[in-house]
């Protein structure tokens, strides 16, 4: 089963000259579903992961049935004012300004083995920012995984000491 064609180009959207890469139509699809989530699982079975870590919100969807899988905890990192309990921030920079995520301050452990999962790996920063949240938090990243890559963005080199996967890539837009 080819993924990439259950995944939908949106072009302009949500800014003109930007082609949003939509997932709803793979997830709405139970055989693409399930064969995205296996191959996901694939990369990160017998690490012994302990808490996956979902950006919001599109990394929720499969970071939380990983965590399932993987029989270990999930913890979501959110947009800033999402969280309700103490949490800790990190600002990243965007083309246009900076933007902010968060990360409850108790939700990892120093001995955590961490997978840290978002659905599309596109500059890098935000990957990049919730790395830096995990260690500010003492943990370790074992391990991130996307869906998506676009390859032509480099957000590899951003993340070049991390073990990094991803399921489906873009050379081009
Ligand atoms: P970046 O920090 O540049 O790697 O951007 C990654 C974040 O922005 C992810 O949470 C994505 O969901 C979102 N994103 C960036 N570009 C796209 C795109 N072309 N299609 C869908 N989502 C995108």
């Amino acid at each position: 089963m080819d993924i990439k064609n259950l995944i939908r180009d949106v072009p302009n959207f949500p800014i003109e000259g930007i082609v949003f890469k939509d997932i709803t139509t793979l997830l709405k699809d139970k055989e693409g579903f399930n064969e995205a989530l296996a191959q996901l699982h694939n990369f990160s079975k017998n690490k012994g992961i302990t808490k996956v870590i979902g950006i919001e919100s599109r990394g929720f969807i499969f970071g939380g049935a990983l965590a399932e899988k993987l029989g270990a905890g999930f913890v979501p990192i959110r947009k800033p004012g999402k969280l309700p309990a103490p949490s800790v921030s990190e600002s990243y920079i965007l083309e246009y300004g900076t933007d902010i995520i968060e990360i409850h301050e108790d939700a990892i452990e120093k001995d955590d083995i961490v997978l840290l999962h978002d659905d599309l790996l596109a500059t890098g920063g935000t990957m990049e920012a919730a790395c830096k949240l995990v260690e500010k938090l003492g943990a370790q990243v074992a391990q991130i995984s996307f869906l998506i890559e676009l390859s032509f963005l480099n957000g590899r080199e951003k993340l070049k000491k991390y073990d990094v996967h991803s399921l489906v890539k873009y050379d081009s837009e």
